[in-house]
């Protein structure tokens, strides 16, 4: 099908894309990466009235270390955060999350910010933000604001962001020394969306762990971090047992759908599975690669 028609602009700077979308409000809505926006114009299951195109806004990708914690810029594609050196040395969980998402001619147009924005809960990036706890930066005309991941995701597709906000900035605190991270995945095919996936990060410290963390992709409206699994792991010592029954433990507390990929029976047996796969390579790598 051929999207609705709309009036299309491609400003230059922020504060010129801040001000089409202070004007146009609910009728107004930008266009990214376009992987996911234009088939949702193209199905018209999207009609807005204005389309503003980040595309030309250079100041909006890049990458850069700052007061640990890894900032991206929102329209950094995803291929070039997956290839960038800087990413490479104080992130690579982020690499291989990305390896995840779709497929190279999807991530060589895909947004970090996109697929933040776009809020999928199969996808894998939101995940990964909520697993790191990290956050994003929201900008309006005349004013900026923090959101934090856990308040960002608020149900499918469905964010925090108003409509006349652009996240301009996504920021992932790098953990401390001692962690390990590690993302598991199970889809249909390689690079398809997430039946389920799983960012885990543990820390180890004198052979005991003192932190760890899973947050889950494809489980429920938005990505769900299980509480709880913390008091599990906290204080002991990594063992195969442990990390299966945290990975039990945590798969219990989730309640994912039936839809048409797999009932949330099989969704919630295959999170326990890659939750102790993803636990255990968070675990061998805690101290060395995160
Ligand atoms: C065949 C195929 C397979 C895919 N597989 C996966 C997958 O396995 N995992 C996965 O995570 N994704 C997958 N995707 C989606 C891909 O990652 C998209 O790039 C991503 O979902 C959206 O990013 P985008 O930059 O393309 O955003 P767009 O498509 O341009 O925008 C998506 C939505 O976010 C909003 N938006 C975008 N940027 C901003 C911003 N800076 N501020 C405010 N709102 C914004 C737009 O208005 C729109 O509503 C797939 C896409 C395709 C076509």
């Amino acid at each position: 099908m051929k999207p609705p028609v709309f009036d299309y602009y491609d400003p230059r700077t922020l504060d010129q894309a801040l001000d089409l979308l202070a004007e146009h409000g609910t009728d107004a809505k930008v266009l990214a990466g376009g992987q996911s926006l234009m088939p949702l114009l193209n199905m018209r299951l999207a009609r807005p009235g204005v389309v503003v195109d980040l595309n030309r806004i250079a100041a909006l990708a890049y990458v850069e270390v700052a007061d640990d914690t890894l900032v991206v810029g929102a329209m950094t594609r995803q291929a070039d955060a997956e290839a960038s050196a800087e990413v490479g040395r104080h992130l690579p969980l982020l690499i291989e999350t990305l390896r995840h998402v779709g497929h190279p001619p999807i991530r060589n147009r895909g947004t970090v910010g996109g697929s933040i924005a776009h809020a999928d809960p199969a996808a894998e990036l939101p995940a990964l933000l909520l697993c790191l706890d990290g956050e994003v930066v929201a900008a309006r005309r005349g004013a900026r604001r923090t959101i934090r991941a856990r308040d960002l995701f608020r149900t499918y597709l469905t964010t925090a962001l108003d409509p006349e906000e652009i996240l301009v900035e996504v920021r992932f605190p790098l953990p401390p020394a001692g962690t390990g991270g590690a993302f598991e995945e199970l889809a249909r095919r390689h690079g398809d969306y997430a039946l389920v996936g799983v960012a885990a990060t543990v820390r180890i410290d004198d052979g005991r762990i003192v932190a760890a963390r899973l947050a889950f992709a494809g489980c429920g409206p938005v990505p769900v971090t299980p509480t709880g699994i913390e008091g599990l792991l906290v204080g002991a010592r990594p063992t195969e047992e442990l990390w299966e029954e945290a990975a039990r433990a945590a798969a219990e507390a989730l309640q994912p759908d039936d839809d048409v990929h797999a009932s949330g029976a099989y969704r919630r047996r295959a999170a326990a599975v890659l939750a102790a796969r993803a636990l255990r390579r968070a675990a061998q790598r805690a101290g060395g690669d995160l």
